[in-house]
């Protein structure tokens, strides 16, 4: 078997990957590619552990400018994540990958609450495990579950699968046509120039902890199986 560059890579999919081009919501095509991407990786070796946004259906923000309750509206975001990661898991194992859905939250009719141990364990199991709820906190984001989670679970990579955005950039490539896309950058230059890979909070931890960071475009073809096997693709963030 081709031995894969990571072993265990945390993927973090946005909810907007997931919605395709539709807007809102989840597009089972595009929900059907990813799982199979996420197949092909397990099977080349790589050990998946997920963590899934909620943007395509609630944010929290957006729901406190309308002027809701934060708190109360960051929990229905959490929520979300777990709509999402219910839909994975389905889409996962319709192709028989074996996978487990843990929450932050716990609602243990559902799904396992998250447990460390255990999910490591999973993986060990060439089980992919996902992580819904975020934190399981209001104010944060699945950015930064994402980077606490691949702490955690020592994952090798964070894997930031992003919807129409193929990289980081030294400007913005919408309104600059000069704009210049990193292959490599460093923690510590991507933090000096201000470039934005994710909200400050995950950025310090994936900074402190010296976790590399890819970030990539998930319509690109073969992506997520590309990045898990260590290709070049998207922008690489490392500490050296
Ligand atoms: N959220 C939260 N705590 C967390 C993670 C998420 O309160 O640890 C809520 C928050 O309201 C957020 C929503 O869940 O707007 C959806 O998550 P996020 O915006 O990170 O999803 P993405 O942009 O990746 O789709």
């Amino acid at each position: 078997m081709h031995t894969p560059k990571y072993k265990r890579a945390l993927l973090k999919i946005s909810g907007k990957a997931l919605m395709g081009e539709s807007g809102y919501g989840i597009d089972p095509l595009v929900l059907g590619k990813i799982a199979q991407q996420i197949g092909i990786a397990t099977k080349k070796g790589t050990q998946i552990a997920i963590v899934v946004g909620g943007g395509n259906i609630w944010r929290g923000a957006e729901a406190e400018a309308e002027g809701m309750d934060r708190v109360t509206a960051d929990y229905a975001g959490m929520l979300a994540t777990i709509i999402n990661a219910l839909a994975i898991q389905d889409a996962l194992e319709r192709i028989e990958v074996a996978c487990r859905t843990q929450t932050a939250i716990p609602i243990q009719s559902i799904a396992e609450p998250y447990i460390r141990r255990r999910a490591i364990r999973h993986l060990e199991k060439s089980r992919v495990v996902i992580f819904a709820a975020g934190t399981g906190n209001p104010y944060m984001t699945t950015d930064t579950a994402a980077a606490l989670r691949a702490i955690e679970i020592e994952a090798e990579i964070l894997l930031m699968a992003k919807h129409n955005v193929d990289g980081i950039y030294d400007s913005d490539p919408i309104k600059e046509h000069t704009a210049k896309k990193f292959s490599h950058i460093s923690h510590r230059d991507a933090l000096t120039k201000h470039l934005e890979i994710m909200d400050a909070t995950a950025f310090s931890l994936c900074l402190d902890n010296e976790l590399p960071i890819v970030v990539f475009d998930i319509n690109e073809l073969n992506g997520i199986e590309r990045a898990a096997a260590g290709e070049s693709i998207g922008t690489l963030v490392s500490s050296r």
